[in-house]
C-alpha cells in the first residue's frame, strides 16, 4: 500500500488535477461504473481539479443507440455533472473519440517509424490457422506475440519492398504494436502499490484497425495525453492492459507525462463479480436507472426507479469499497469531497448487499423533508397504476403500502 499524501500530492502540486471517465456507449450504467465516476468526481471536486466524460465508442460493432444519452442522464440524476464532456463542451473537444479519428493514425505511424509497431496483413482465415496450429493444452488460445510474430505476414516478417507494395495496392492491414521481449514492467498503482508484469506474456496488440479506427490502447493513451488527464481511475478488469499501455505512453510522449492510475476493486455479487444475471436472479437493481436494451427489448432495472434518492445512492456507492476509517456511514456529497483519499480504497472487491442499500435509502427518506419526495413518490404510485393521487393524503402518509411503496421500511 502507498502512503498518501507524499506519493501523489506532490505530483498534484506540478499540474492541475485532470481525470476522466471514459465510458464505452454499449449499454446501462452497471454501480460499478457509477462508482467509477463518482471517485473520480470526488478526486477533481476535492483537489480543485477538471472533471471529464470522454466517449470512447471506436469500437463501432459495439455502438448502442441512447447509451450515451443515458450515461448523461445518469450523471445528472446522480448530481455528477462533469465539466467538460460531448454535452458540457470544453476547450480539449470533441470528447467523442469517433469524432477524433483522423487524429490517430499519425501516433501509430510514429511508432512503426520508430520500430516499435508494425503493419500486420493477415487475413482473418490466417489469423484463425495461426490460431489453430499453435493450440496445445497449455496455451488454448494462442496469441499474436513475439513467438509468432516471425510466421505471419507484417512488415517484419516480409522485405521493405514486398511492405510497400501492399501498402501501395491499398491492401487491408492493422498496425500493432512491437512488444518488448524479455523486459520487466512495472508501475505504481495508487491503490495497490507496485504491480509487476513480465513483456513475453503480453501480445502484440492492434493498435489501429482496418477500417482506419484505433482501438482502446491507442485511443486511450493518446487522448489522456492530449486531454492532460493527470490521473486515469477505472476498473481492475483494465489492469492486463496497463503492459501496453505504458509502452505506449513511453514510446510516444515519455513515461514521465503518464497520468497516475488506480484501478478500482471489482463489486462483488453473491456470485462472484456482481451482473445483471445476478440482480435478475435475486430481484434488485444493478444498473442506476432503467435501461431498455433496443436490441433485444429487454429491461434491466434501475435504482432511480425502484426509489432510491440519488444522494442515497451515491452514498452506499461511496462506501463500497472506501471509508473514512471511522464508523461513519451516512455521508452527504460535500463531506464526501472533504473526506474522500484514494489511499482509503480498498484493493479487494467490495461485496454488494441490497439489504444494506435499503438501508441507506431509508436513513436517506427519513432525513428528507416530506414535500421533497413528494414528486418521486407520484411517480412509483402512478407506475403502479394509481392516479388521482391527492396531495394533502399523500403528505399524510395515507397511500403506504399502496402500488409498489414499501411497506416496511
Ligand atoms: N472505454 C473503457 C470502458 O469502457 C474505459 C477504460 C478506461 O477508463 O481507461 O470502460
Amino acid at each position: 500500500m502507498i502512503a498518501e499524501p507524499a506519493f501523489y500530492l506532490c505530483s498534484l502540486m506540478e499540474k492541475k488535477v485532470r481525470v476522466r471517465f471514459a465510458p464505452s456507449p454499449t449499454g446501462g450504467l452497471h454501480l460499478g461504473g457509477v462508482r467509477t465516476v463518482l471517485y473520480n468526481y470526488l478526486f477533481a471536486r476535492k483537489h480543485g481539479g477538471d472533471f471529464i466524460v470522454r466517449i470512447e465508442d471506436t469500437d463501432q460493432g459495439r455502438y448502442v443507440p441512447g447509451a450515451e444519452e443515458y450515461i448523461f442522464d445518469t450523471l445528472r440524476w446522480c448530481g455528477l455533472e462533469p465539466d467538460e464532456s460531448v454535452q458540457h463542451g470544453g476547450a480539449f473537444g470533441p470528447y467523442r473519440q469517433s469524432e477524433r479519428k483522423e487524429s490517430y493514425r499519425q501516433y501509430a505511424e510514429q511508432l512503426i517509424n520508430d520500430g516499435h509497431a508494425y503493419y500486420a496483413f493477415d487475413t482473418p482465415e490466417e489469423l484463425e490457422k495461426m490460431r489453430q496450429d499453435h493450440r496445445t493444452n497449455e496455451n488454448p488460445s494462442p496469441q499474436y506475440d513475439h513467438t509468432i510474430r516471425m510466421t505471419m505476414r507484417n512488415s517484419l516478417s516480409l522485405t521493405a519492398e514486398e511492405t510497400k507494395q501492399l501498402l501501395e495496392a491499398g491492401t487491408r492491414h492493422v498496425i500493432r504494436i512491437k512488444m518488448p521481449v524479455n523486459e520487466t514492467i512495472r508501475f505504481t498503482d495508487m491503490i495497490r502499490g507496485e504491480v509487476v508484469f513480465e513483456s513475453n506474456t503480453v501480445d502484440d496488440k492492434v493498435l489501429l484497425k482496418a477500417d482506419g479506427m484505433p482501438t482502446y490502447h491507442l485511443a486511450v493513451v493518446v487522448d489522456d495525453h492530449l486531454m492532460q488527464i493527470s490521473h486515469a481511475f477505472r476498473g481492475e478488469e483494465w489492469l492486463p492492459s496497463a503492459p501496453v499501455h505504458i509502452h505506449l505512453w513511453k514510446y510516444l510522449f515519455g513515461l514521465d507525462q503518464m497520468p497516475q492510475w488506480a484501478h478500482f476493486p471489482l463489486i462483488l455479487g453473491p456470485s462472484g463479480k456482481l451482473s445483471k444475471r445476478d440482480g435478475a436472479k435475486y430481484g434488485f437493481p444493478v444498473f442506476a436507472m432503467n435501461w431498455t436494451d433496443p436490441k433485444t427489448g429487454e429491461l434491466t432495472e434501475g435504482f432511480k426507479e425502484k426509489g432510491f434518492l440519488p444522494e442515497a445512492f451515491i452514498n452506499l456507492l461511496a462506501l463500497l469499497g472506501w471509508n473514512d476509517g471511522t464508523e461513519q456511514e451516512i455521508f452527504l456529497k460535500e463531506e464526501l469531497i472533504e473526506k474522500f483519499s484514494m489511499d482509503r480504497v480498498h484493493s479487494a472487491g467490495a461485496k454488494f448487499d441490497y439489504e444494506k442499500a435499503r438501508w441507506f435509502n431509508h436513513e436517506w427518506i427519513k432525513k428528507s423533508a416530506v414535500g421533497s419526495l413528494e414528486s418521486g413518490v407520484r411517480t412509483l404510485l402512478e407506475a403502479s397504476g394509481l392516479n388521482n393521487i391527492d396531495s394533502a393524503k399523500l403528505q399524510a402518509g395515507d397511500y403506504i403500502g399502496k402500488g409498489s411503496l414499501y411497506t416496511d421500511s
